[in-house]
């Protein structure tokens, strides 16, 4: 080592120290990770140098912009993701949808940081009075700030405003079981079949399955990250302070309670009850928020 040229690559796929790596005109390149570099995940930026014919060695992860982090039972944090910059929320008539978990999903995305809209697929199967019910429930998230998409993945209809705000981001869809994510990742990668070769032939291992968290190019633009692990991704534990600010809405108000401490259920002078009062925070946000905030603890107590 030494002598390679050091370039600049990102981690399309990891299996344990195995990786693929894609450079800017979308080679793949197989790599081992150096032992003292830390985790690489998908979606890392890395710094490699080519040891052989489409071999390599990543010797340095570079600073990464967002993580999706999942705690395991023992409480360490693994990274399941990196540098994301947008979470996809599908939702389905069926199974029907609780804003108590968009709201769950909207918290972790301002936690990472990351741009989230809401894709309401099956619309197909929505008549009038269902999707007047939706929108009862759901209606107001677009004037909170995250859009709203109707879309059938299985009938491809309404796709192309979600195609539009896939390209220049790197994306990733979670939600329920059953509501269409895998539907939609299909309808969305009609060329999956042909991606998932390249990096069976890469990996040198000629194995490589759609369960390993993987970085696909979408064909208008922009990257979509998919893996069962990263679909089925929940809010983990916060402070009471970085839960509350996880309800966008709720951070011009916070810090004008009478109270410090205010717990923004009952106490006179809360901004957070008066801006209900006065229509600016919907009752049900601030009512999700009070039962989240069950079981986590302030920062400052
Ligand atoms: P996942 O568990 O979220 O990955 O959901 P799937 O993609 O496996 O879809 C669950 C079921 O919903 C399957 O039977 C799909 O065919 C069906 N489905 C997915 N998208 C649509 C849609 O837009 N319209 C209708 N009618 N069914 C759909
Ligand atoms: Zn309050």
């Amino acid at each position: 080592s030494g002598t390679g040229h050091a370039l600049e690559g990102l981690v399309v796929t990891r299996h344990g120290q195995n990786l693929v790596v894609s450079d800017d005109s979308g080679h793949y390149t197989h790599c081992l990770s150096r032992q003292n570099i830390g985790q690489v995940v998908c979606g890392d930026r890395v710094v490699w140098q080519p040891t052989g014919d489409n071999q390599g060695v990543v010797t340095a992860i570079l600073p990464r912009d967002t993580a999706l982090i999942r705690p395991n039972y023992s409480g360490e944090q693994r990274a399941l993701a990196a540098n994301i910059t947008q979470l996809v929320i599908v939702l389905a008539p069926e199974p029907a949808p609780t804003p108590y978990l968009v709201d769950q999903y909207l918290v972790a995305a301002e936690q990472i940081g990351v741009n989230t809209l809401i894709a309401l697929n099956k619309r197909d199967l929505m008549d009038e009075a269902a999707l007047a019910a939706f929108e009862q429930q759901f209606g107001h998230y677009p004037q909170i700030g995250y859009p709203l998409i109707e879309i059938s993945a299985k009938y491809e209809h309404g796709l192309d405003p979600l195609i539009d705000r896939l390209n220049d981001q790197t994306s990733i869809l979670v939600g329920q079981s059953g509501v269409g994510k895998s539907s939609l990742v299909n309808a969305l990668l009609p060329d999956i079949e042909i991606q998932v070769g390249r990096l069976s032939a890469a990996s040198g291992q000629g194995c490589h399955t759609t369960s390993a968290t993987t970085l696909y190019q979408l064909p208008s633009g922009g990257m979509l990250i998919d893996s069962p692990g990263v679909r089925s991704f929940r809010l983990g534990k916060l402070a009471l302070e970085e839960l509350a600010n996880g309800f966008i809405e709720f951070r011009e108000f916070l810090g004008h309670c009478r109270f410090s401490n205010c717990s923004h259920q009952h106490e006179p002078g809360c901004a957070l009850q008066q801006a209900v009062a006065d229509g600016k925070i919907t009752p049900q946000r601030l009512a999700n928020y009070l039962h989240m905030a069950e079981g986590m603890t302030p920062l400052h107590s």
